[in-house]
């Protein structure tokens, strides 16, 4: 049961956000009348109902969008002004952090001090870094003979359209919305349907900063409805998605069965941390900790696989466990709770299967591995560490997104490559040794979009972020995101 502070706040926060979308400015009931329940995974209970938007909600939402992208008041407001608006709605995104913080950890059961310090303000400073950036991009001057000048500008796609999913539900949203709003286009956002919340909460601040009314559009609603609807729809320009392999590709499949849209997709990962002889253990242990078990292990990056050198595995193994075994596994309202529930009833049933999957195909529990706080009726498992596991096996290849770690051991630094490289998936890696040399080669050889040394997870809005292989292409944070949501025009003056 929720305790009574909880449940009074949740009240409160209902009252400001209706089971309605989000479209031209104003709420509206899903056309079939239709909702659909929020779920508290710390509980299981059912919390609340949020519109079930559907194909018609969707083409009420891109005609907004695309009144409101032609008539201009966003997409050729001078880039100045947009900044200013964009600062505005990131500091009422950071004045409404406790109940924007509140709201994410009831759809999404992550402790409320991460999403109080980590998930609200990190979606706040994107959006204050992509306005900030947006009055400081230059377009190009051709190199011409004389009689004729040629300049290239950059011109907002249009309609945009972001599903994304619900791991960290309004910084992965900020990853889309704030370039693509900076850039002039008109957005519609449609949430995980586990995690709405935010998003709708979210919709009002952007009017209340000054963006103007069909710009910024949110539509709650699952994904084979509204998700698929908006891949398919014939006037989104480009679609922005984050989320599972298996979705993504549908999303180009929507794209070229209708309008040959532009598609980004940032997908799922197989992490490898590769931690050598020479590195420094301690912090090594605390950053594959670290690296699989924050969020509960939901994290596209997820250093999920560790590739080891013989020699210190045990004593790598060892730090590692011990750090599991200190991990607080509770209640995401208490401030000493570590790790939270997982999102929902199926990702439980899907992480517990993995790990059924890993002892039957000969890998051998280190710690963890099973269910935890089961009186609470809340989806909670074990940080879980695995050992002894070969890179065939299904759980250092699939995906599992939960607090599953795969220990994999190997002779030296180039069979660590081969190992880590081995893999379907190229978001992130990472490598651990004191040798600057061997560093610069173990980072160079290994695939992926991003790698850390002697790190795990650090990063600001200043770099790029996407993957490569099965994990997707084109990239979010940093300029670069602006390309997405942006397209080139030349124009040639004779004289
Ligand atoms: P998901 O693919 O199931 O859902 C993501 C979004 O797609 C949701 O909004 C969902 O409603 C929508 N969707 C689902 N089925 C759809 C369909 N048939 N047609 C259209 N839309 C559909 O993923 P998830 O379970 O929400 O999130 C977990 C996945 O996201 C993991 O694979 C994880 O690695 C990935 N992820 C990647 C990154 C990254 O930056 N690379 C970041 C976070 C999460």
């Amino acid at each position: 049961m929720l305790n009574e502070a909880v449940t009074s706040q949740i009240d409160r926060l209902q009252k400001s956000l209706p089971d309605k979308a989000f479209i031209g400015g104003a709420w509206v009931s899903a056309r079939s009348g239709k909702t659909l329940p929020c779920i508290f995974p710390g509980t299981g209970e059912t919390i609340g109902t949020v519109a079930d938007c559907d194909a018609a909600d969707v083409d009420d939402a891109v005609r907004s969008a695309r009144a409101a992208f032609e008539a201009g008041t966003w997409s050729r407001m001078a880039p100045q002004d947009r900044r200013r608006i964009m600062l505005r709605f990131s500091e009422l995104i950071l004045e409404n952090r406790d109940d924007l913080a509140l709201l994410e950890t009831l759809n999404v059961g992550k402790p409320l001090v991460n999403a109080t310090n980590g998930d609200i303000p990190s979606a706040a400073g994107c959006v204050a870094w992509f306005g900030e950036a947006i009055d400081k991009i230059y377009g190009e001057v051709g190199p011409t003979d004389d009689s004729m000048l040629a300049i290239a500008v950059r011109e907002p796609v249009g309609v945009v359209g972001a599903v994304v999913p619900w791991n960290f539900p309004l910084s992965m949203a900020a990853w889309k919305f704030a370039p693509a709003l900076a850039a002039g286009n008109s957005v519609i956002l449609k949430p995980a349907e586990q995690s709405p919340y935010t998003a709708l909460r979210i919709a009002e601040l952007a009017v209340e900063a000054g963006i103007p009314e069909g710009v910024f559009n949110v539509l709650s609603g699952y994904g084979e409805t509204a998700g698929q609807a908006l891949g398919r729809h014939m006037d989104v320009d480009c679609l922005a998605f984050t989320g599972s392999t298996a979705v993504g590709r549908m999303f180009q499949v929507y794209a070229g069965e209708s309008n040959g849209k532009r598609v980004s997709l940032e997908l799922g990962g197989k992490s490898p941390q590769v931690v050598l002889a020479d590195a420094d253990l301690d912090a090594a242990a605390a950053g594959v900790a670290a690296g699989i078990f924050s969020n509960a292990g939901q994290v596209c990056n997820a250093g999920s696989r560790v590739v080891v050198q013989d020699g210190i595995k045990d004593k790598l193994l060892e730090k590692v466990v011990e750090k599991a075994r200190e991990i607080i596994v509770g209640d995401p309202f208490d401030a000493a709770t570590k790790m939270g529930p997982l999102v929902s009833a199926e990702q439980y049933e899907r992480v517990l299967s993995y790990m059924e999957t890993g002892l039957e195909q000969g890998a051998t529990i280190a710690t963890g591995g099973g269910k935890l706080n089961e009186e609470t009726g809340g989806y909670y498992v074990a940080p879980t560490i695995f050992d002894n596991v070969n890179n065939d096996m299904r759980i250092a290849r699939e995906e599992i997104f939960g607090p599953v770690l795969s220990v994999i051991s190997v002779k030296d630094a180039e069979e660590a490559v081969k190992v880590a490289n081995d893999t379907d998936f190229g978001l992130a890696a990472s490598v651990w040794t004191n040798d600057i040399r061997q560093a610069q080669r173990v980072s160079k050889a290994l695939r992926a979009g991003v790698v850390w040394v002697n790190c795990f997870d650090k990063g600001n809005m200043s770099m790029p972020f996407g993957g490569f292989k099965h994990s997707g292409h084109g990239r979010d944070k940093s300029l670069h995101a602006i390309d997405k949501y942006t397209d080139w025009k030349a124009t040639w003056f004779a004289s």
